[in-house]
């Protein structure tokens, strides 16, 4: 092992301890993401992969943070898809927020779900952008984003009436923003997802990240379906190594159950790797099969887990009882197991 490569895994071992230590605090709202990503950031982890650079390392630390607490893990992917998002935006931007973004000191939303499902044919841009003199204002919701706090930067995309569609980039204290008061949800409390209401709010053009919606998500959407299939992994193998502590007397009825489930994981696991290794070579329907087997593969996993813990598991303060209802919203993530398997419908 180099010298540089051993230093990575210590950091990522180090965030990994990080986060396990705080996972029950977060589940129970006492604390929230804000601290994890800056502790990652300050580490240097939220830059991996970044202008061009490998994927993998990347992979492996969402994947590790999340066999600790998904929260963490899910809230790491929307801030390094904020960060993705600055580091490929015009310099202006690049020099505003990139490093802040970063270092984790800037907590970054993406608020691209409407994007995703309006390119895939489902649905239209629920903002409206009507041009200015100097930009745009924007009117309309967010149904729903995480990382929200007032000082986040939240990246979005908008329409115009004339049918022209963008991205851009405002604080959420910005004039006009109303943040709603953040649902209590089954899990994911401490990610502060919640959402939003704009009212003509005013964004420079300075601040209009592109023009160009479709081909924009046309680059970005490897790393954001990779990097959700590496949470996918994580809360994964966790579920999955406890179950495997559980297979004897009446576990061992679940053996093949067992079996089988592992097999998915390491498929899974197999193709994420290799694919974060270079995503310029696989065929699109294939991240979309990797994104979907990854949430499938999660639920079922932390649903043997949670059988074969018993009534330990039921109880809400343990970690098997945290996985099962974190990974209950891994289907309805965008782009939606319903979403995910329409889109690949159209390629068979
Ligand atoms: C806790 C939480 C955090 C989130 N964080 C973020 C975030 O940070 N960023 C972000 O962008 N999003 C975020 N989301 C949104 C999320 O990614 C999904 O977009 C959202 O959960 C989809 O839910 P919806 O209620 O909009 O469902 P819909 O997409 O409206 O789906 C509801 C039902 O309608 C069906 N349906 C949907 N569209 C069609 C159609 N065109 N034709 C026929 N049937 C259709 C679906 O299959 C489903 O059965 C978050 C959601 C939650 C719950």
């Amino acid at each position: 092992m180099t010298a540089a490569i051993e230093r990575t895994y210590e950091q990522r071992a180090a965030i990994a301890a990080f986060v396990r230590d705080r996972a029950a605090a977060l589940d129970r709202g006492e604390t929230d993401i804000r601290i994890d990503l800056a502790h990652i950031g300050e580490a240097g982890l939220l830059r991996k992969g970044l202008s061009g650079e490998c994927l993998d390392e990347m992979v492996a630390v969402v994947d590790e943070v999340a066999a600790e607490s998904l929260t963490v893990g899910f809230s790491l992917w929307a801030q390094r898809m904020a960060l993705e998002y600055i580091d490929r935006a015009p310099q202006f931007l690049r020099d505003l927020y990139r490093d802040d973004l970063a270092s984790g000191r800037t907590i970054g939303v993406t608020a691209m779900a409407a994007a995703l499902k309006h390119l895939a044919g489902l649905g239209e841009l629920p903002l409206l952008a009507e041009r200015t003199d100097d930009g745009i204002t924007v009117t309309g919701p967010i149904h729903w984003a995480s990382n929200v706090f007032p000082d986040s930067l939240i990246v979005f995309p908008a329409r115009t009436a004339d049918g022209e569609r963008l991205v851009a980039v405002v604080r959420a204290d910005a004039e006009g923003i109303t943040i709603a008061n953040p649902p209590e949800l089954l899990a994911l409390g401490a990610t502060s997802s919640t959402s939003l209401r704009f009212d003509g709010v005013r964004i420079p053009q300075s601040h209009i990240l592109t023009e160009n919606l479709a081909g924009f998500c046309g680059m970005i959407r490897p790393t954001f379906m990779l990097l959700q299939t590496s949470f996918c992994s994580g809360i994964t193998r966790a579920s999955l190594s406890e179950a495997s502590t559980r297979l004897d007397g009446l576990g061992a009825q679940f053996s093949s159950e067992f079996e089988d489930v592992s097999a998915q994981y390491d498929s899974l696991r197999e193709r994420l790797y290799r694919f974060a290794a270079d995503p310029s070579v696989v065929p699109p329907a294939e991240f979309i099969r990797l994104r979907l087997d990854g949430s499938v593969v999660a639920v079922a996993a932390t649903r043997l887990e949670a059988t074969l813990r018993g009534g330990a598991g039921y109880a809400s303060a343990s970690a098997t009882n945290r996985r099962f209802r974190e990974a209950a919203f891994l289907p309805i993530q965008s782009p939606s197991e319903g979403q995910l398997r329409w889109e690949l419908s159209q390629y068979e």
